[in-house]
This record gives structure tokens, C-alpha cells and sequence, in this order.
């Protein structure tokens, strides 16, 4: 990566390489995504570790507010006296009043939305409205640039680092699994393929050289990662398509998929036997396709 960049591997429930924050190390520092509120304790260690006092962070950014990457932040705040929470003007007002969200949470994840905790809600205060094109000045000439990335979630940011030509890509870039150096997709409703694609096409023409992963870790090559993401993206929706067309059902479809991906078979039991891959991760995906063509056709 580079010498002011730090991953903090949250490890839910004890499980590695699944979950990252990232923080970026100026004269001040700066929190990329918050994870859970089950894994705040790891990242306010992996803060003490890497030697950053809690009153210097300025910012602590999310790139949405899926409970895997922002559910942390009304928990984590409180420790965090000079903080503001960078997050889009869509997902803001959930934060604030986190009822909905934690009730959208369990409808999509279920016992694994028990397992990360739930939201607590921020203070209107602490909140900073993350816009298109805005700089946050990280200092010694450190910054980040909001790009506005919707797909994965309408809401979606990424933030680019010009030092290292980087990107911080939230789940606009899929998900990376680091042990096969791949991207599998990650698509839950409400998905929107369009979108997702013109914003992966945008980050495409930025030729970042790095994408520094929430799940999981920082991966080089990224301009290959996100045009190979692209086509995964297409070829799925094509198939899903098909299949719905023929009228077949989310489980059938969920099968086609394993049949028709050419995922090694290595991934594919690494994805089976992962503790929350193994979830419905398919499924859950499929289903985010799914809902995005019944919508689209109506
Ligand atoms: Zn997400």
C-alpha cells in the first residue's frame, strides 16, 4: 500500500481478512469505514496500536450504510471527541434515526444482522454531508475526493487518493477475496445493474492503480479488477435473466448461477464453507438481480 495508510482487520466474531477499516495518517487521521457495532472494540485497539490518539481523528468516512460498514458509527462516535462522520445525504437521516435501517437489516441479513449489533443512532451534529467532487484535506498533502458511485446501494461512495492513485471503493467494486486474488460479486437488493455499471465504468477512467477493499484488503491491478467486475456483473445479469424469463425460480436460478459462473471450484467451496459467505451469499446476490429486472420491467 504505502506508509500512511493502515488496514484494521475488525474480525467479526474472531473471523479474518472479511471486514476492513482503513485509516490514513497525516499529521491528522482519518477512519474509512466504521464496521459493526460487534467489532468498534477492534477497531478503537487497531487505533491505539497504530499510535493514533482518539482526539485526532478528524473523519471517519463511509462509503454506505450497510450495517457492515457503517452500523459501528453511532457507537464509535462518542470515543471520537473531534470527529465528524462523512457519510451521503441519503443514508444521513438513517443514521440519525436508525429504526428503519435495523429493521431493513434483519429483513436482508437476519440472525446476521443480531450477530454484527444494532445501529446507535449519531447526533445530527457530528454529521458531515458527503458531496460529488468534495476534497477532505487529511494534511501533509494528503487527500480524499468524494465520488458519488450508486449501484450497490443508491447511496454508494467511493473516495479516491490521489498520492497513491487509489480508491477506496466501498462495495462498488464487488468483493475481493484475497486468498484467490478474485472479486465475487455482491449484489443485495435493492441493486441496480445500470447504475452499478456507469459507475464502475467511471472509476474504470480514473486508471486507479489500487483498490483498497473493505472486503477485504488492499488489491493492485485494480483497473483489470473493475473491467473483470464489469463483466461478471454482465454475465450475470444475462443469465438471471434468461432464467427469469423461463420463469424459473430464485432457487433454481441461484443453481444455474454455480453452473454457468466460471468460478473455480476452489472458490466455490471457500464460498460454501465461510462462516457468512456460506449465508445465502448466492442466494442473497440472485435475489438483488432479481428485484432489479422486476422493477426494470414494470
Ligand atoms: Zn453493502
Amino acid at each position: 500500500m504505502n506508509d500512511y495508510t493502515y488496514l484494521i482487520d475488525l474480525k467479526p466474531k474472531g473471523l479474518e481478512n472479511f471486514s476492513a477499516s482503513y485509516v490514513i495518517k497525516g499529521n491528522r487521521a482519518s477512519i474509512i469505514e466504521t464496521g459493526p457495532t460487534l467489532t468498534v472494540g477492534n477497531l478503537l485497539a487497531g487505533l491505539k496500536e497504530i499510535g493514533v490518539k482518539r482526539e485526532e481523528v478528524d473523519y471517519v468516512a463511509v462509503t454506505h450504510i450497510h450495517i457492515d460498514h457503517a452500523g459501528g458509527a453511532g457507537t464509535l462516535l462518542p470515543h471520537l471527541p473531534n470527529a465528524k462522520l462523512l457519510v451521503h445525504k441519503k443514508g444521513a437521516r438513517h443514521l440519525i434515526n436508525p429504526e428503519r435501517l435495523w429493521i431493513s437489516s434483519l429483513q436482508v441479513l437476519g440472525d446476521i444482522a443480531e450477530m454484527y449489533g444494532k445501529f446507535q443512532p449519531v447526533p445530527e451534529e457530528r454529521i458531515l454531508i458527503a458531496k460529488e467532487g468534495m476534497v477532505l484535506d487529511l494534511g501533509e498533502d494528503i487527500d480524499l475526493t468524494v465520488l458519488e458511485v450508486p449501484g450497490h446501494a443508491s447511496h454508494e461512495l467511493s473516495f479516491y487518493e490521489k498520492n497513491s492513485n487509489g480508491i477506496f471503493p466501498g462495495d462498488a467494486a464487488g468483493t475481493y477475496l484475497n486468498k484467490f486474488d478474485m472479486v465475487s460479486i455482491n449484489t443485495p437488493p435493492p441493486f441496480h445493474l445500470e447504475m452499478a455499471l456507469s459507475s464502475l465504468q467511471r472509476l474504470i477512467q480514473m486508471k486507479p492503480r489500487w483498490l483498497y477493499y473493505s472486503h477485504f484488503g488492499p488489491a493492485d491491478d485494480a483497473v483489470k479488477k473493475l473491467k473483470n467486475y464489469a463483466a461478471r456483473l454482465k454475465l450475470w445479469g444475462e443469465i438471471i435473466l434468461e432464467e427469469m424469463k423461463r420463469g424459473e425460480s430464485l432457487d433454481v436460478i441461484s443453481e444455474r448461477i454455480l453452473e454457468k459462473d466460471p468460478l473455480a471450484p476452489d472458490v466455490v467451496d471457500y464460498i460454501k464453507n465461510h462462516p457468512i459467505f456460506s449465508r445465502g451469499i448466492i442466494i442473497g446476490n440472485v435475489y438483488g438481480f432479481m428485484e432489479y429486472f422486476r422493477k426494470s420491467m414494470t
